[in-house]
């Protein structure tokens, strides 16, 4: 068997697990807690991802690595590449990590973003706020996720208020985007630049976490959402699978931000897709050819924050397709997901809304 080692634990490494061993591959992966759900089904070692000694031990068992977030520290990345296969690169991660970065990549490659401005002080933000106008978004450069790390500016009086809560690390602010809909589009890219695309996905968060994506299969905005992931992907020379997130506003596209990594608008993909995101993932790290990404049906998922609905009502809901990641139930948390398909458009809204009415339940 092929051995990939993986830098983190959590769900998003359990459903890389999931897909691994039909590719004839085992799995290892590094994560600091004694609960990893990814260790339902993998062999974890327990350290802190930055740890050296696991780090290499990681190395000497593997043949490949990669990550499956991207608080994962890019200098872990660096040291596992020094010796072995190391996808996504390193350097795509720390893009991926300063919101920055990632906003002055997507401007040098001609890609439509609200504008933004850097902010390292009170007087830094009162300049940048002259210059990108309000309401705007003030948002820590790094660490921030699911809305975390964020603060709306609507009027002059919520700059100090702002500044109190988030100040002190680097952030940015960026005008606030009045759009009609959240899009995301994952691609994945071969070690010798293949790439294939997944359609686009129409995504609803609810308290800054994702709550709905839809697969939206020939959408209007499909071409040119993919002509801006290859060109950053082409950039950041990637290998793996990789997440653009988007906002519509007006017929036009703006980049928000990228995940380096497998994302959660594309679990839909394990059922709804000819090959999962996952296993184009694993395909594309081990230096596989890739699998058609083409939609089978029409399909959409829908998270479960906090806890699992019981099984047997979600189950009841026809093209239902449960995945529990039997971590522990807690307000906020990524617990679980359903992808529901369905052979129309209609008959997925009807099964999307049943999803819905079991959140409410209990
Ligand atoms: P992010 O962490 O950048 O993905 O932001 C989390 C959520 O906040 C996004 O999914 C949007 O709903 C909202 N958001 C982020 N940036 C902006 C912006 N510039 N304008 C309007 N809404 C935003």
């Amino acid at each position: 068997m092929k051995r990939l080692g993986i830098i983190g634990g959590g769900q998003l490494a359990r459903m890389m697990a999931l897909a691994a061993p039909p590719l004839g591959l085992e799995v290892r992966f590094l994560d600091p807690s004694s609960s990893a759900c990814a260790g339902d089904i993998s062999t974890g070692i327990r350290a802190g991802y930055g740890d050296p000694e696991a780090l290499d031990e990681l190395a000497d068992w593997a043949e490949v690595v990669t990550f499956e977030f991207e608080n994962v520290p890019a200098a872990s990345v660096e040291r596992l590449a020094a010796k072995l296969p190391a996808y996504p690169p390193a350097g795509a991660l720390g893009t991926a990590q300063d919101r920055l970065r990632e906003k002055n990549l997507f401007r040098d490659l001609g890609i439509g973003v609200a504008p933004f401005a850097a902010v390292d002080s009170l007087e830094g933000l009162r300049l940048a706020v002259a210059d990108v106008g309000l309401p705007a978004v003030l948002k820590t450069r790094t660490e921030g996720y699911d809305g975390k790390g964020q603060a709306v500016l609507r009027t002059a009086a919520d700059l100090e208020p702002a500044w109190e809560r988030l100040g002190g690390v680097p952030l940015i602010l960026e005008g606030f985007v009045n759009y009609s809909r959240e899009i995301s589009i994952i691609g994945v890219r071969t070690r010798d630049g293949a790439m294939c695309f997944y359609p686009i996905s129409e995504n609803t968060h609810r308290d800054g976490i994702l709550h709905l994506a839809v697969c939206r299969a020939s959408d209007p905005m499909q071409e040119e959402a993919q002509a801006c992931l290859r060109k950053i992907a082409e950039a950041l020379d990637y290998v793996g699978v990789l997440t653009l997130e988007l906002f519509e506003m007006d017929g036009q596209l703006l980049a928000n931000e990228i995940a380096p990594r497998v994302h959660n608008s594309g679990h839909w993909t394990i059922e709804g897709a000819e090959t999962s995101q996952f296993e184009n993932h694993l395909r594309a790290v081990l230096d596989l050819p890739l699998g058609a990404t083409d939609p089978v049906g029409e399909s959409a998922m829908v998270n479960f924050i906090g806890r699992v609905p019981a099984a047997e009502a979600v189950l009841a809901i026809p093209g239902a397709h449960l995945h529990d990641y039997q971590k522990e139930a807690r307000t906020g948390r990524k617990v679980g997901h359903v992808t529901l398909r369905a052979g129309s458009p209609e008959a997925l809204a009807e099964r999307i809304a049943a999803a819905e009415a079991l959140l409410q339940d209990g």
